[in-house]
């Protein structure tokens, strides 16, 4: 007997005769033997729907509201999904974040969880149910409601899955596994049979949305494995594990891009000491993530600073940096939304060279001009116009030699 965590995806809830035909996947689980905790997304595009109805309202709302509305879809899912095991004999109980004891800090829309208590999910498979838990919710202190950024049900499941330190992780998605390339974009990716933490850190930070970033981070923390597969077959997955000698090998083991970027540009200000916080602090301080940061000095005391957000935060920044601007005498603020993060992915850059030579050399090739560069030890990335994502994608996988089959 093994005790097994499962998140289904939106796509495999996304309507009844889905909800039913994972039903009968747990089922089959829980017949074999196993406990079986199973963590839901909202059915797809809900979440969307949600967040624009309350867009229609106001540009900005509420945050905290946001969270009480948004959490509602996970809501629904787990209610139809316990129902539908109890109309097939089986004993199961639905339970939502608070109910779980996922306590979370306070930071609306984006909450981290701080402690899983999980003596009521514990009760509850003691007794032979099956637990169906709603993902991307938690509790603060005070007692509201959380959620935990989007496609945080990934990290509901890992998180559960290590606090009741369960032997296995499946999360249940619309395609095979962790892929080489998005294979909605690019037919010539590959399933990966195994990817390393550290790799999968990176593409899920990169825009590789199969996992969410801190579901990878849990995984890593605390050593739990993942088996991504998919809700519509019975084929093996991937397994994100540890890192292994024989995986410093591949030089890039994928390619991933996110359309997701938007870039803010301040231009003339004031070259002294302190500018670059002076701009950004005020980003920060309304929770705003930044990713690139450059800044390029011109005569006359004189600097620009760029940097890119989400598209999500981009409104929201440019307010601010308009305001900073004002403030700190720039002489303007340019900002883009029409642009994409293209990244270059693998551990094995750690130890050979000429990876971001062959990178600029192919999107130079495919006549694509390179707005912004940023790197790691194991990853390249440039900011280009977003029309050319595909074509980014598509060449950079064939110049590293990922089409092959194996
Ligand atoms: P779910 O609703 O199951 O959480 P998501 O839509 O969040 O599913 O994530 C799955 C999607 O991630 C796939 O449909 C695919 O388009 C996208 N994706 C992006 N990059 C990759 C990749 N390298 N491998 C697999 N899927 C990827
Ligand atoms: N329903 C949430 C979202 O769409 C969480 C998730 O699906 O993981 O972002
Ligand atoms: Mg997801």
């Amino acid at each position: 007997m093994a005790l097994i965590v499962q998140k289904y995806g939106g796509t495999s809830v996304g309507d009844l005769d889905r909800i039913r035909n994972v039903a009968g996947r747990i089922a089959k689980t829980y017949d074999q033997g196993n406990q079986v905790v199973v963590i839901l997304s909202a059915m797809s595009g809900v979440t969307d729907t949600l967040i624009k109805t309350a867009e229609k309202i106001t540009e900005f709302p509420d945050k905290r509201e946001m969270d009480v509305l948004m959490a509602t879809g996970e809501q629904t899912t787990v209610a139809l999904m316990a129902i539908t095991l109890k109309s097939m004999g089986y004993e199961a109980q639905s339970l939502l974040g608070y109910q779980v004891g996922i306590l979370t800090d306070s930071q609306s829309c984006s909450a981290r969880i701080l402690d899983i208590g999980a003596d009521r999910l514990k009760a509850l498979l003691a007794d032979n149910s099956i637990v169906i838990v709603a993902g991307f919710q938690g509790c603060d202190a005070k007692g509201d409601i959380t959620t935990l950024g989007r496609g945080g049900s990934d990290t509901s499941a890992v998180a559960v899955a290590a606090a009741i330190n369960a032997d296995a992780c499946e999360i249940y998605t619309d395609v095979d596994g962790v892929y080489t390339a998005d294979p909605n974009i690019c037919k010539r990716a590959k399933k990966l049979d195994r990817i390393c933490y550290d790799e999968m850190l990176e593409m899920a930070s990169l825009g590789a949305k199969v996992l969410q970033i801190r579901s990878v981070e849990f995984a890593m923390k605390y050593n739990v494995p993942v088996h991504v597969r998919s809700s519509f077959n019975e084929e093996e997955g991937t397994m994100v594990v540890n890192e292994d000698a024989n995986m410093e090998k591949v030089v890039v083991s994928s390619v991933t891009h996110n359309k997701n970027e938007a870039r803010i540009t301040l231009l003339k200000v004031p070259d002294e000491p302190g500018i670059a916080s002076r701009i950004l602090s005020p980003i920060s301080d309304a929770g705003i993530i930044v990713d690139i940061i450059i800044q390029n000095t011109r005569s006359g005391n004189m600097t620009d600073l760029t940097f890119t957000v989400s598209k999500t935060d981009y409104k929201a920044a440019m307010k601010i940096s308009e305001q900073t601007a004002k403030e700190i005498r720039a002489e303007q603020v340019v900002g883009d939304e029409n642009i994409a993060k293209i990244s270059v992915i693998g551990v094995g850059m750690r130890s050979h060279s000429g990876v971001a030579a062959k990178m600029f050399a192919t999107l130079a090739k495919e006549n694509i001009n390179i707005l912004l560069i940023s790197t790691s030890e194991i990853r390249i990335s440039c900011i280009i116009e977003e029309k050319y994502t595909e074509l980014a994608v598509r060449a950079l996988h064939t110049a590293f030699e990922l089409d092959k089959t194996e």
